[in-house]
């Protein structure tokens, strides 16, 4: 069903209006996890003033470890719900045990599956179900035929509004935390109908190289770009090392917009 084969024309998601995968890039930002109320927000001020839609948040965090913060759960969700009442976005959150769907649908508008449950089998039947919009992310050494035949359990219990993010993959090298595999990208187009996204903070672990990967995925034909962005990174309870603060939101946005006009003329 998510074959290019079975449908040539570009699967859209529809956003509060943003049309995801139509031609137009798509930006998702926000922090690793929802911290609190005044931390939301302060990014979402920030993602509004860009005029953008889409607001991301963990509540549910699946950690590597067990001694880490594992996110605010439902609280965290109705957090997210509030700020994205009052700014008007549509809010993205990885849910991670199908038993809590249910209830997550009344506070979110995509539902996020992670990396480390892309074949969590039982988990894509019920996002398949739960009748929201949902991001698929790649899993850590999921092969490009595992990450669509994970996108096709979703489409085959009738749901149709799936996007796909690319977020790196475990390979031998150190230099980053994960080695984006840019070419999944173009792949994913050619056999695929669905919005591909790049998650260039997962991917990378580094600040310094959100940027270049940024466009590098815009230069490969993305439909959009996903990064964490945190109002004081040092002090975040996941991913303190890679997240943005709002200053360097603001000039990494601004060259993106900049690499967007250049590649459009
Ligand atoms: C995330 O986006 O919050 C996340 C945990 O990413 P991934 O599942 O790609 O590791
Ligand atoms: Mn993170």
């Amino acid at each position: 069903l998510v074959s290019r084969k079975k449908q040539p024309e570009n699967t859209v998601v529809e956003l509060k209006g943003e049309q995801v995968g139509a031609g137009s890039l798509s930006y998702v930002f926000g922090p690793c996890a929802v911290e609190g109320y005044e931390q939301v927000a302060a990014v979402a001020a920030s993602v509004k003033e860009k005029g953008l839609k889409l607001l991301r948040g963990g509540a549910f965090k699946p950690r590597t470890s067990p001694y880490d913060f594992q996110g605010l759960g439902i609280e965290g969700l109705q957090i997210l719900k509030k700020v994205a009442d009052e700014y008007d976005l549509a809010v993205i959150s990885e849910i991670v045990n199908p038993a809590d769907l249910e209830q997550a649908v009344d506070y979110i508008d995509v539902v996020q599956i992670g990396a480390r449950n892309m074949q969590n089998f039982e988990l894509l039947k019920a996002a398949g179900d739960a009748g929201k919009p949902v991001l698929l992310k790649r899993g850590l050494s999921a092969t490009i035929q595992e990450f669509i035949n994970a996108a096709e359990y979703i489409m085959s219990r009738g749901n149709k509004n799936i996007m796909l993010c690319e977020r790196g993959i475990r390979t031998y090298e150190k230099a980053t935390r994960n080695t984006l595999d840019i070419s999944a990208v173009p792949i994913l187009k050619q056999e695929t109908h669905l919005p591909v996204f790049v998650d260039v903070t997962h991917s990378t672990g580094r600040r310094d190289l959100l940027l270049p990967t940024a466009k590098a995925a815009i230069a490969v034909g993305a439909d959009g770009v996903m990064a964490e962005v945190h109002p004081d990174p040092a002090v975040a309870l996941s991913d303190s090392a890679q997240q943005m603060d709002i200053p360097t939101f603001d000039s990494f946005f601004k060259e993106i917009k900049n690499v967007e006009n250049r590649l459009g003329q």
